[in-house]
């Protein structure tokens, strides 16, 4: 008699519950890849579709392909000395912390530290090594290195191999390839080709080829953070406002792609004030740009938009 009372009070719990169970509960297989040429576009772009996937309990990876270790206004910012007095250790120094930044945005969007995972790329060379036809090994010209590193965690390639990969377009593609099989992303969040910055166009370039090496039959879907040829619109940090398309000079910004965009995703105003945070976890002092958080900042919006550039050619 007690047991059948408890087992039709279980089952009772049970029926009242699963409606909301069901609707809590992420899609079973929902894995998201959010690739970052650099620490910090990570949250630019996807802050709100990180904190939406993982508030649905979805699988979330952001992958940061290089250590932001080529900028050397804020290596000097961040070392209190002039642009051009700094060293390879000035860089080491200011990778760490965009390392440390990227992992602490993470957490602030719902995340865990194994969440991020950094390949180690060298800044400002991932157009130098997409465009290098004969493969051959690149060394960055701030820190020297040729080969991959992370310095708050193992870089991917030494954490599944047991030592780091030198610098050349086939390493990048290899450790992309077997990332992509390894994760079996349902969506892939990636820098659109139309970017200003040549590391996040070749940042698309290079997941767009491993993407087609493996047969990926997800979603890809792209963002803009140096979009041309001025962006975002409106500036400022504007939780209440969407992004907008204006002229500039004559042209339509952001130049290249469709306007409206085909995905928009809206954010409450507690997701936008989240990613504000997040953004501002990425705060660097760079030398001669008062303005750099500032614009970064200017990514608070009510929504997030989205570009599908792989769409037409299926
Ligand atoms: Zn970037």
């Amino acid at each position: 008699m007690r047991f059948y009372f408890k087992s039709t009070l279980v089952l009772t719990i049970l029926i009242v519950l699963t409606p909301a169970f069901a609707q809590l509960s992420p899609t079973r297989s929902e894995s998201i890849v959010v690739f970052a040429p650099h620490p910090d576009d990570e949250v630019i772009g996807c802050a709100g579709i990180i904190m939406q996937a993982l508030g649905r309990g979805a699988h979330i990876k952001v992958v940061d392909i290089t250590s932001g270790d080529g900028f050397d206004a804020a290596a000097a910012g961040v070392t209190h000395k002039k642009v051009d007095e700094v060293g390879p250790d000035d860089f080491f120094k200011l990778s760490r912390l965009r390392q440390s930044q990227s992992r602490n945005a993470l957490e602030i969007l719902g995340g865990k530290a194994d969440d991020l995972i950094v390949l180690g790329y060298p800044d400002g060379d991932l157009g130098n090594l997409y465009d290098s036809t004969d493969d051959k090994v690149i060394r960055q010209q701030f820190t020297k290195k040729n080969a991959t590193y992370a310095l708050i965690q193992k870089d991917y390639h030494t954490s599944v191999h047991g030592e780091p990969v030198l610098y050349r377009r086939s390493s990048v593609l290899g450790d992309l390839v077997e990332l992509l099989t390894r994760l079996q992303p349902t969506e892939i969040y990636v820098t659109d080709e139309t970017d200003g910055h040549v590391d996040h166009r070749a940042a698309f370039w290079f997941v767009r080829d491993a993407a087609r090496q493996v047969g990926y039959r997800g979603a890809v879907y792209t963002y803009l953070v140096h979009g041309l040829p001025a962006w975002p619109f409106p500036p400022g940090v504007t939780p209440n406002r969407p992004f907008e398309s204006r002229k500039v000079d004559g042209e339509v910004a952001p130049r290249g792609l469709p306007w409206p965009p085909p995905r928009r995703v809206p954010l409450t105003p507690e997701q936008a004030q989240r990613k504000l945070k997040s953004i501002q976890a990425h705060n660097i002092p760079v030398v001669g740009m008062p303005d750099h958080q500032k614009e970064m900042e200017s990514f608070v919006k009510s929504e997030e938009v989205f570009w599908t550039p792989l769409a037409a050619s299926k």
